[in-house]
């Protein structure tokens, strides 16, 4: 990491929005290193959860391990950062087809304590409140990452989000009666996403989670070897219908909470579709699952 940003670079990134774990700034400037990119930042629970993760000495913890041990590449990795993008290489990617997954052509960028300090500071009127709640900017980090921007067109500047200018520009690559031509990109849109076949690969992915979180917790606490709280606070009809969720094998229970998941995953990631204009007028569209990696939250915590 030869480049390290400090806070004179702040105000070089707009925040684009967060999730649970992080937040993501967008880049604003002409850098050919950042052009196009955007940034994710680790955020910590205000109770400190990830600070006391960060400490581990490993990317996965030892039930991590053992449930991912067939995926070699993974259970070695050794860091989070590290182990997010082999668990995407390894395990989604197959499943949902490699040209709709981008595994992020991601690298690692220096930051100070200062330049996350700042961010924080500017950010946090713009975000939700329950959010700030929750969590804040992880200054302890000394490195964020950097992955592709996939809400920018390969040729044209995109900051045309004011309604009318996009109508506007629609004008040329979409036919239709005046004012119309939003309106029909979204039904082209919807058609070729439809076509593409990705949503489809994604609802299978979903569907491996056949028993839900009330049944994979049981399997859960089998293969931790902890005595399952969930069974003992339930009446007698439930405590049957679970019951025999602790007399399968470890394999079994292994399979259960893996495809688990693996199907959470695929009901919280992101979906980009990028469209851009071909030869002869004729759209062109990539469909793009993005995955983030939910490895680090423990099952539990879902
Ligand atoms: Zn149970």
């Amino acid at each position: 990491m030869e480049v390290i940003l400090d806070e004179k670079n702040v105000v070089e990134w707009v925040n684009q929005g967060e999730g649970a774990a992080n937040l993501v700034l967008a880049y604003t400037r002409s850098s050919l290193m950042f052009i196009r990119k955007v940034m994710r930042i680790r955020k910590v629970s205000r109770n400190g959860v990830e600070v006391t993760r960060m400490r581990s000495p490993s990317a996965l913890t030892a039930h991590e391990r053992f449930l991912w041990k067939d995926v070699h590449e993974l259970i070695s990795s050794s860091d989070n950062e590290t182990a997010g993008q082999l668990f995407v290489h390894h395990v989604m990617k197959s499943l949902l087809g490699s040209k709709y997954v981008d595994v992020g052509a991601c690298m690692l960028i220096g930051v100070s304590k200062k330049f996350l300090e700042s961010v924080e500071k500017n950010v946090i009127c713009q975000r939700l409140t329950w959010r700030v709640d929750d969590a804040q900017v992880d200054i302890h980090r000394d490195s964020v990452l950097l992955m592709s921007d996939h809400s920018l067109f390969t040729h044209e500047d995109t900051n045309f989000c004011i309604a009318k200018a996009f109508e506007d520009e629609l004008k040329s690559v979409v036919q239709a009666d005046d004012g119309h031509c939003t309106e029909n990109l979204l039904t082209l849109v919807a058609e070729a996403v439809s076509q593409s076949g990705v949503l489809d690969r994604l609802l299978e992915v979903q569907k491996l989670d056949n028993v839900d979180i009330e049944g994979a917790i049981h399997a859960y606490y089998d293969i931790t070897h902890q005595h399952c709280p969930i069974c003992r606070e339930l009446g007698e009809e439930k405590l049957n219908r679970y019951s025999s969720l602790h007399s399968t094998s470890l394999d079994e229970n292994v399979r259960i909470v893996k495809e688990c998941l693996i199907a959470a995953i695929t009901k919280d990631c992101s979906f980009i579709i990028v469209l851009d204009q071909g030869k002869r007028g004729i759209m062109n569209l990539n469909a793009i699952a993005y995955i983030l990696s939910q490895l680090s939250k423990p099952l539990t915590s879902r």
